[in-house]
């Protein structure tokens, strides 16, 4: 099972992406979840940051991250001095996974053949996106980008070429058709214009900001995220 057969081919915006997600049923996580949690933010956002799924708060109100761990980032993101105009934020799937104990619906991390299936979704936001940094929010995200061997804890904080580090680096060299190119007069121009901001893009892997909830230092955590962000606002 695949996301690929709902992504309609001639997209060539994320609002035509997201209305198209909605009708997702690229694997089971549709049939119990209220709705489909597409990414959002800055069309031609200079950095797009990727986590794992959405929780129950986005899962009910159909946004990512605007639950505390989202609320979290955000602090981040001001405190590492990134302007938040020039985000986007994503999960690399989209649907909550969950399951019931009593009436509560707790937080499963998606298999593998979850972030298999719903990786189109993220390979198509990304042919239109083009940022210059990619930010991978845990170890789920980091498992979907950047490869099962990838240790966050090993390797956060570091900025690595992109799409080079990513796993299946060929899905996002793909030329897309690029609403970040939208000025562009031809598809010469636009893959001129694709090719020199690809040239350029960075990715760097760091703490999921529900991980500096849960953790016994939290200050600590917290200033970790941070200093990470530091190392992408300097980048910009
Ligand atoms: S998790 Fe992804 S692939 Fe699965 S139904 Fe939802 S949008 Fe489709």
């Amino acid at each position: 099972m695949s996301a690929q057969e709902f992504i309609p081919p001639e997209a060539d915006t994320l609002d035509e992406l997201k209305a198209a997600a909605a009708g997702c049923h690229g694997c089971e996580l549709w049939e119990h979840a209220s709705q489909t949690v597409f990414g959002r933010g800055a069309a031609h956002a200079r950095v797009v940051f990727v986590g794992e799924q959405p929780g129950d708060v986005e899962d009910q109100k159909g946004l990512p991250f605007v639950g505390p761990a989202g609320h979290l980032l955000r602090r981040a993101v001001d405190d590492a001095g990134i302007d938040p105009s020039t985000i986007y934020i994503t999960n690399a799937v989209k649907h909550f996974r969950f399951e019931m104990r009593g009436k509560r619906r707790i937080h499963q991390t998606p298999g593998p053949q979850h972030i298999t299936a719903c990786r189109p979704w993220l390979v198509a936001e990304f042919s239109l996106l083009r940022p210059e940094i990619v930010v991978v929010l845990g170890a789920t995200a980091a498992k979907a980008l950047l490869g099962p061997d990838f240790r966050v804890t090993r390797s956060r904080g570091q900025l690595l070429p992109w799409p080079a580090s990513a796993h299946h680096p060929e899905d996002f060299q793909a030329a897309g058709p690029g609403a970040a190119e939208g000025a562009a007069k031809s598809t010469a121009e636009r893959a001129a214009k694709g090719a020199a901001k690809r040239a350029e893009m960075q990715a760097l892997a760091t703490i999921h900001p529900s991980a500096v909830l849960r953790a016994d230092n939290r200050d600590l955590a917290y200033q970790g995220l941070v200093d990470d962000l530091k190392v992408v606002a300097k980048q910009l």
